[in-house]
């Protein structure tokens, strides 16, 4: 798929991380842009150039701009749309689907997990995501963050939430479907908190690793071995203390709920974002208007489970039904929230169905009611926004970071464009070049 220019980039960029260099910048980048959305606006300028150094924007200007030192560097992008760095806020990048998901959780070390997951964020980047939200692994997605942070392996910039949190039997107890003595007594260490006291220590030990949120599930869910993929799976006491305990320490609250009323006491209990939100009835809707609450979507995983769970076993026998009645309702429910004017950001829940598709998403976006330019605002300056992140990403602009895509055509036109990334360039450094 990767074309030779591609892999011959990647290549070089794996050696000389490999040999511990630093990423050498050029004086100066000048990106010649046949059509830029910076995203400030919805409408396209044309015959732009972006200024880049030391991996930010430094300026932006009319026309192409011819480099100013021998040593500044020219990158042609006359023929392709110019947009912000992509940011999907709902990914795992430990694990992508597959019929022995359920089998790995009991065979793979945590070396084995990372192994795999630098595939996942290596084709996660490529495909025109510079940022994501990791919401929930076993804690190896911390140390991938910082690896990536520290340019020894090829991956998106990572906030993560480490371990999610639930109640015991709850979407995030992971020894759900186990034999019996294989269960033990999970806690708050494992992301297992009931009560309000373990609700808070379950924050502070995601905390202490260095999670940069924290990711709860005030609901089921559809792919843990479990019967209810909808029903209330924690008290709004509990849930107000992790909130509580998240905000005194800085931390945001993202919460994957399913059905309305494991929502509603998330959104009165103050979390920042309702992920998937598939049984949002009106009343949840106003609340989360009222309230300011972000609706990260995931439709492309609620399509995929749906799709794979027509294979015979490819889920448990317990996943399959939920699958089958939850997944395909998530499209309908995002046009109607959008109609509604909850705030919404992009996000797939990619490893429910193969990393670096995440585009995908767009397209749904858009079939469901939701003009272009406003999904790719989902995907730039709202998911900057939900991240807290307005200073640096989000939009094209002097004293931002340096997080460029390009794209043939135009995505305004034609969202499917998006699908295929031509040229990726995070903090300045180019990873695709086509
Ligand atoms: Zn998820």
């Amino acid at each position: 798929m990767a074309s030779p220019l591609l892999r011959s980039l990647t290549a070089v960029f794996l050696t000389g991380a490999l040999c511990g260099a630093a990423p050498a910048w050029a004086q100066k980048t000048y990106l010649h842009c046949g059509r830029l959305l910076d995203m400030r606006q919805d409408r396209a300028q044309t015959e732009m150039t972006l200024v880049v150094e030391k991996g930010r924007i430094v300026a932006l200007e009319r026309g192409y701009t011819a480099p100013a030192g021998p040593a500044d560097k020219v990158v042609d992008l006359k023929n392709r749309t110019v947009l912000p760095g992509l940011i999907d806020c709902h990914v795992h990048l430990e694990s992508e689907t597959s019929k022995d998901n359920f089998l790995q959780e009991l065979t793979q070390n945590p070396a084995d997990i990372a192994f795999g997951s630098l595939d996942h964020a290596r084709k996660t980047l490529l495909s025109g995501f510079t940022t994501v939200r990791d919401l929930g692994g076993s804690g190896v997605n911390l140390a991938l963050r910082n690896a990536i942070n520290q340019n020894k392996v090829v991956g998106p910039r990572i906030f993560t939430a480490g371990k999610a949190i639930s109640g015991t039997g709850g979407h995030m107890d992971p020894t759900n479907g186990y034999r019996l003595d294989l269960m033990g007594i999970p806690g708050p260490t494992d992301g297992v908190a009931n009560g309000p006291d373990q609700c808070r220590q379950a924050v502070r030990e995601q905390y202490k690793r260095g999670a940069d949120l924290i990711k709860i599930a005030s609901t089921g869910g559809v792919l843990s071995v479990a019967k209810d993929g909808s029903s209330a799976q924690m008290t709004e006491v509990e849930i107000r203390a992790i909130v509580e305990t998240a905000h005194d320490l800085g931390l945001q609250v993202a919460c994957h709920a399913h059905g309305a009323e494991g929502m509603k006491r998330a959104i009165r209990a103050g979390v920042t974002s309702i992920e998937h939100g598939t049984l949002m009835d009106d009343e949840t809707m106003k609340l989360m208007v009222k309230n300011g609450t972000w609706y990260v979507p995931t439709i492309t995983a609620g399509k995929s489970v749906a799709d794979s769970a027509k294979i015979p076993n490819y889920y448990p026998a317990l996943v399959t039904p939920k699958a089958i009645s939850i997944g395909p309702k998530l499209q309908s429910t995002f046009g109607r929230a959008y109609k509604a004017g909850v705030k919404i950001a992009f996000g797939t829940d990619a490893a429910v169905f193969r990393h670096g598709v995440n585009a995908l998403e767009f397209q749904y976006m858009v079939e469901a009611g939701m003009p272009p330019v406003q999904a790719l605002r989902a995907a730039t300056v709202n998911a900057a926004t939900l991240l807290g992140q307005s200073e640096n990403l989000g939009t094209l602009e002097p004293g931002k970071l340096a997080d460029v895509v390009a794209v043939d055509g135009d995505p305004v036109q034609d969202i499917k464009v998006m699908q295929r990334v031509r040229f990726v360039m995070k903090q300045g450094t180019v990873y695709r070049q086509e």
